[in-house]
């Protein structure tokens, strides 16, 4: 995981664009069918327009899913 990918994802997360949206739609389908998405206790209160999403966590590489899907970073299982 790099940290400033992840950043970049929260500040996508915050400031929403038509484009950012469009992709992380296209990796929520994604993380919503995969075994790895798992529910996060302390992501209980994230929320998020993108519900396949909210509040889950990658446990391949730890990140939440909101800002994960929405940053530079890449998918530890190569799915997008
Ligand atoms: S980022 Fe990749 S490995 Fe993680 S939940 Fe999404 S599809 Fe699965």
């Amino acid at each position: 995981m790099d940290v400033r990918n992840i950043l970049y994802g929260w500040k996508n997360y915050l400031d929403k664009n038509e484009v950012t949206e469009a992709v992380a739609k296209q990796r929520a389908t994604i993380c919503a069918a995969c075994p790895h998405a798992k529910k996060g206790m302390l992501l209980t209160f994230v929320k998020d327009e993108l519900k396949e999403v909210e509040g889950y966590y990658c446990n391949k590489c730890g990140c939440p899913l909101s800002a994960k899907i929405r940053s530079n970073d890449i998918c530890p299982e190569k799915k997008w």
